[in-house]
């Protein structure tokens, strides 16, 4: 099954989308990841977009296009995917559209509300991209590996509001997009982690 999954940042998408590639048995690709790796990398594209990243602004679409391209050409994609964070734009969803035929989008949705909350406890491991929240956590070590974690500085208060106004403005309009299609399935994800990733489950059934 290919699969998109859309929402506001902090909506919870990478998190499902890590539980879904385990349930599944399909990759989980994530461009926030496939980014953050370049970064911590340090690759040319990894110095390109830091400042992108830290302002909580778009990587060029020219860029993510060529990269999420490649990446679903992989032998490993051929009986689908967990697209997490891509597309974000209509340039995006339409290129998409022209290399590949998704199954279901599913939008998670949130209001903004509890985005910020989420957003502002939230800690990150950068060593294996786990994502927690200071409610869930008695220290600063990753419970997954071990590593410290840090605060990602697109969390920081003046990115995450950029971050909305991008979504509101560029990554929105994708909803009506994808139900013109027919392809629309939407999750309720204000409740908990598990009641979220159930309703996830419901609407991919
Ligand atoms: P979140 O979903 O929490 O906003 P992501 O990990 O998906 O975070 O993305 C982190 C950052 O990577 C974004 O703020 C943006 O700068 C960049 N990015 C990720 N996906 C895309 C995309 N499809 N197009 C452009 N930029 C992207
Ligand atoms: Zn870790």
């Amino acid at each position: 099954m290919k699969i998109v999954l859309l929402g506001a940042p902090g909506c919870g998408k990478g998190t499902h989308a890590q539980r879904l590639t385990t349930e599944l048995g399909i990759p989980h690709v994530s461009t926030g990841d496939i980014f953050r790796q370049n970064l911590k990398e340090q690759t040319e594209l990894g110095k390109q977009i830091a400042g992108i990243l830290a302002k909580g602004d778009l990587v060029s679409d020219e860029i993510t296009v060529a990269i999420v391209r490649d990446r679903l050409s992989r032998d490993d994609c051929k009986n689908g995917y967990i697209l997490d964070g891509f597309p974000r734009s209509l340039v995006q969803a339409e290129a998409l559209e022209s290399f590949d035929k998704l199954d279901v989008v599913v939008n998670i949705d949130v209001d903004y509300d509890t985005i910020i909350k989420r957003i502002s406890g939230r800690r990150f491991c950068p060593k294996c991209s786990g994502t927690f929240h200071v409610s869930h956590l008695t220290s600063d070590t990753c419970p997954v590996c071990g590593d410290t974690l840090i605060i990602r500085s697109d969390d920081r208060e003046e990115a995450v509001r950029n971050r909305l106004e991008v979504y509101e403005s560029t990554t929105k309009p994708l909803i009506d997009f994808y139900r013109q299609r027919g392809l629309l399935k939407t999750a309720k994800g204000d409740g908990t982690v598990e009641e979220n990733y159930a309703n996830i489950l419901k609407v991919l059934k």
